[in-house]
């Protein structure tokens, strides 16, 4: 498989190897967004979110909470963001899932201000039904 975290999973990569499990592995962002950004991941292989198991996923998630509170207390940091970029669109660049745990300062650089506006008049009952209609399938 020619994916980057399989091959950092398998030890033929390097990394900053921050946890590890049997089936989970934390370890730092090369290119980080603040000092400590982090990256947890299954060492098999999905490609992202909803392809990953639920046993995996709450592993994934376990790890962020036995982690982050180490990762802040270590660079003194206050808060953390948690992110999935799920999808191409969304900026997923490595197609191996994983969640982003970025610790925050005072006067880092991240931005988490995304624009957000209200619904035209009656559009949200239209999406709601759209979205449970597809729940039902
Ligand atoms: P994505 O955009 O797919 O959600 O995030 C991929 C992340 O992997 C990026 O934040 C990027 O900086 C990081 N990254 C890319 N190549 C490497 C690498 O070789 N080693 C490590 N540790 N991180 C990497
Ligand atoms: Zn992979």
């Amino acid at each position: 498989m020619d994916c980057l975290f399989c091959k950092i999973a398998a030890g033929e990569i390097p990394a900053q190897k921050l946890y590890e499990d049997d089936e989970i592995m934390a370890f730092l962002d090369i290119f980080p967004a603040t000092a400590g950004h982090t990256l947890v991941m299954p060492k098999a292989h999905y490609a992202d979110l909803p392809e990953t198991p639920d046993g995996l996923l709450e592993k994934m998630i376990r790890a962020v909470r036995k982690l982050s509170p180490a990762i802040l207390e270590g660079l003194g940091s206050q808060a953390f963001n948690l992110v999935v970029n799920n999808g191409k669109l969304a900026g997923q660049v490595v197609p191996h899932v994983h969640f982003h745990i970025m610790p925050r300062y005072p006067d880092d650089t991240i931005k988490v201000n995304i624009p957000q506006q209200p619904y035209p008049e009656g559009e949200i009952e239209l999406v709601k039904q759209k979205i449970l209609q597809a729940l039902e399938k």
